[in-house]
């Protein structure tokens, strides 16, 4: 008895397990803890992975985003071609003289070049350079909308052990399962009893409360300590870092906190097309029933026998039509004794192929790209679809916005250059085709204007687009349309109808 019981048990985890990894848990999950909230998602992180991963659509989806974004790599960008050191202006052009203070100007400084340039061709411990990094932590960011990034650094104490600065070493991705954000009611890096928390580099699995903010030393070593803004699980303890040492990155939802995973809203699309390509791999190996039958009408009995002896020998060879044949009725009442039931999957009689569309063009307005398919062979019955994601400009630029603001926080905030920037190569080919279509549309808006009888200028602005000035022309669209009818205009000047008159005779 105790045996089975446990044996029960075990089964019913067994099931609980594949459950859990096949779908999303039912209930909410409250989050404990005081000093840190941690995400309370239907889905775990490694349930989100594994749908990615098992998923040709959002894995196509999340490796095209990530690819067009860092496909140009990192620049390093003067922040200003000149700067007047007094009052701290900075100029789009060389002027040699600030012309608010008369102070010569600065250029942006080579020294901060080579430190950035440095920066970037280093690699961290795990031998990845900074881009490689984030174009990790980007895949990330994809799947759960969180991405962190630590900034390791060397801290420097002068002889009381006050902090006096900091060299960032690298820059390493951190699990985003792992990562959870200190912040309360109060703001962050406080707890709900409004306890401001504090850490010593040195001894980072400890953390200090405290009911004002000000400069405290670790208890253990002494050394100044810092505000802990952030924390990771390890093993059974927390790691605490500060404000400085992580950074967070969101690009799919504007929430306080914690992103939401684009897979939230998307989900069920998602398993649908995953369990429908389950069933035609599971209808096209030998396991189904036979693609047609010609049933021959005898007893209910011998149909039974029948049909195992058919299912059998469907195992053996899926594709052959065979005869099903049962034992007559002598003077039955139905006339008709053979029919022929075709069982085949045509996914368009179904209207799969629709349905399958439709869902793949949801989950891709989600993550703003265009799932295209190329399309099999009609009748292959599979479907032999190739499919190829455009991403629009829009989704690019907003995906690089995101990790410019990172480089910016990096190379101001963290390394401290204040005359050069980081900044991610945009895609000027596609910038320059919609700068094409722009003009195409304003040169379009331009010839209707002129056929209703304006003037137009054109010119390039600034930036060497292109514009036009529109102006009303005096003697209206009809005369310049239809200049051998200028006399006629010219006789009824100021009478607008009796000239219309005049130019239709
Ligand atoms: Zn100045
Ligand atoms: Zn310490």
């Amino acid at each position: 008895m105790r045996f089975n019981i446990f044996n029960r048990n075990k089964e019913i985890n067994k099931a609980k397990t594949e459950y859990n990894e096949a779908y999303p848990i039912d209930t909410f999950i409250n989050m404990s803890g005081t000093d840190a909230k941690t995400p309370m998602y239907q889905f775990s992180y490694r349930w989100i992975s594994n749908t990615t991963f098992s998923s040709d659509l959002l894995r196509t989806i999340i490796e095209t985003i990530t690819n067009e974004t860092f496909k140009n790599g990192i620049a390093i960008k003067e922040r200003y071609e000149a700067k007047c050191p007094k009052c701290g202006r900075e100029f789009e052009e060389d002027i040699p003289v600030c012309p608010f203070d008369f102070t010569p100007t600065v250029k942006p400084s080579y020294d901060e070049y080579i430190i950035l340039k440095n920066f970037i061709d280093r690699t961290n411990s795990f031998d990845e350079d900074i881009l490689t990094t984030m174009r990790i932590v980007d895949t990330d960011v994809n799947m759960y909308d969180n991405g962190w990034l630590l900034i390791v650094k060397d801290y420097l104490y002068d002889k009381s052990n006050n902090l006096i600065g900091a060299i960032p070493k690298e820059v390493v991705r951190l699990s985003p399962a792992k990562m959870k954000i200190i912040m309360s009611n109060y703001g962050m890096g406080i707890d709900d009893d409004v306890n401001y928390l504090y850490f010593c580099p040195e001894h980072r699995d400890e953390v200090h409360k405290f009911e004002k903010e000000g400069t405290y030393k670790c208890p253990k070593c002494g050394k100044q300590m810092l505000r802990a803004w952030y924390s990771a699980k390890d093993k059974s303890k927390d790691i605490y870092y500060s404000k400085t040492e992580v950074y967070h990155i969101k690009k799919w939802s504007y929430t306080q906190g914690y992103g939401v995973p684009p897979l939230y809203s998307i989900w069920m699309k998602v398993l649908t097309l995953m369990k429908m390509d389950r069933f035609m791999l599971e209808a096209y190996t030998l396991q189904r029933s036979p693609k047609a039958l010609l049933l021959i009408r005898g007893k209910l009995d011998s149909f039974r026998k029948a049909w195992e002896w058919l299912m059998q020998k469907a195992r053996e060879n899926p594709n052959m039509i065979y005869p099903l044949i049962l034992e007559g009725e002598e003077g039955g009442s139905n006339k008709r004794i053979v029919d022929y039931v075709q069982f085949d999957l045509k996914p368009e009689e179904w209207q799969w192929l629709e349905m399958r569309k439709e869902f793949r063009e949801v989950v891709g307005l989600v993550y703003g790209v265009q799932p295209m398919f190329i399309e099999g062979k009609e009748g292959s019955g599979l479907q032999n679809e190739g499919l190829m994601i455009a991403a629009t400009n829009r989704t690019i630029e907003h995906s690089q916005e995101v990790w410019n603001d990172f480089l910016e926080w990096l190379s101001e905030k963290i390394i401290g250059v204040t005359s050069y920037k980081l900044e991610l190569v945009p895609n000027e080919r596609e910038n320059v085709v919609r700068d094409l279509d722009i003009d195409l549309k304003k040169t379009q808006i331009a010839t209707m204007l002129y056929n209703m009888g304006y003037e137009i200028e054109m010119y390039t602005d600034n930036n060497g687009r292109l514009q036009y000035r529109f102006k009303r022309d005096v003697f209206g669209k009809k005369e310049r349309v239809n200049p051998e009818k200028l006399e006629n205009a010219k006789i009824t000047v100021g009478e607008e109808d009796e000239g219309q008159t005049l130019g239709k005779t």
